[in-house]
């Protein structure tokens, strides 16, 4: 980090800091695609599929959605799953991923998604999920330039379709269906990684990355478990490692990558408020931190949203939005040459705005 990307910037209002954050190049690297289904198109699915949700309009299942406890928002992970049946369901939601992508400037994402749960509720084989996902990633890259791969997770709440969810990541990656890397998601408390661990293992022999959730409702014994136990090669969330000293001294030495969500963590009550959040404190001691989204309609929240809340709620600098953003880059699994190529392109960019 250099001095400039330290020093807060007075010079630079915030008003103009907020609309350098919402034009800069950027990249995702923690987010959802079910939980970044467009609430209208949500509602479209239901209605075309037959299936009852609990709201019938926008503003009804912005309240559905508002965090009651972990088992509901898990609940409501499973309701919009459930909206999704056929292969151009997903085409749909794929493509218009990528259209929101575009609006907010995010040139690269790696993006989860709940295969088995998906296999579940709809009866389609991985493949047709697949191949529709494929299609709408095809046709958005086209039209938008946005390039994005996928994240297979395994849901910790249902460990029996661990090795499901593996076998189909391998097949589907040797498919050429742009699968990258292993993740778990769900209830970090109930389901410590200790469940997954040989399912972890024989992801790391096949090569496959992991990047599982760790440290966000549970605190720096799980991250340790997500490092030793799931060979994480990145961290999803990972913001209560900041409870032990020895623990943030090991992520800086390696520079072993964050993926913080602030506002999902405080809408999921991980923190009340951005004040306490640790965000500024886990920059500050040298961590790969990178910023995301995790389930942008669901806490009102997109990429955008986000780096906003740098400049409003921690006082980051341009300097250091546009280091926010090669982190991205350097934390992402993308190969060594493109992540060259990608970050001259950001870097370029970066000057272009800041002539204006
Ligand atoms: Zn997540």
């Amino acid at each position: 980090m250099t001095t400039a990307d330290n020093h807060r910037n007075e010079d630079v209002p915030r008003w103009d800091r907020c609309e350098f954050a919402r034009r800069m190049p950027k990249v995702e690297l923690h987010v959802h695609l079910e939980g970044s289904i467009r609430p209208a198109t949500l509602l479209e699915l239901a209605r075309r599929n037959g299936i009852a949700l609990p709201a019938q309009d926008v503003a009804g299942l912005r309240d559905f959605y508002r965090f009651r406890d972990f088992d509901h928002f898990i609940q409501v992970y499973f309701t919009i799953t459930d909206c999704l049946r056929t292969p151009d369901d997903y085409r749909l939601i794929a493509y218009e991923f990528g259209a929101d992508c575009a609006r907010q400037n995010i040139r690269y994402a790696e993006v989860t998604f709940t295969i088995t749960t998906n296999i579940m509720l709809t009866g389609l084989d991985w493949r047709d999920i697949m191949t529709g996902l494929n299609e709408g990633r095809t046709e958005a890259q086209a039209e938008f330039g946005v390039g994005w791969g996928w994240v297979l997770d395994i849901n910790r709440n249902r460990p029996e379709t661990q090795g499901e969810t593996l076998d189909i990541a391998l097949a589907a990656r040797e498919r050429g269906d742009g699968v990258l890397a292993l993740e778990l998601g769900g209830s970090e408390a109930g389901f410590p990684a200790e469940l997954f661990a040989q399912t972890f293992a024989r992801a790391s022999q096949a090569d496959l990355p992991r990047v599982p959730h760790a440290g966000e409702t549970a605190g720096p014994a799980s991250v340790w478990a997500a490092l030793r136990l799931l060979h994480a090669d990145r961290v999803g969330h990972g913001v209560r490692s900041e409870e032990d000293p020895e623990l943030i001294a090991y992520l800086s030495e390696r520079q072993i990558p964050l993926e913080v969500c602030p506002t999902s963590n405080i809408c999921l009550g991980v923190y009340p408020t951005y004040d306490v959040h640790p965000l500024r404190r886990l920059w500050e001691a040298g961590l790969l931190v990178t910023v995301n989204s995790n389930d942008p309609p669901m806490f009102g929240a997109d990429l955008s949203h986000e780096y906003r809340v740098l400049v409003e709620h921690f006082d980051f600098a341009p300097g250091e939005l546009e280091r926010v953003s090669l982190n991205g880059v350097q934390a992402s699994l993308l190969p060594e040459e493109a992540k060259a190529q990608l970050e001259a392109e950001f870097r370029a960019e970066f000057a272009r705005l800041r002539s204006e």
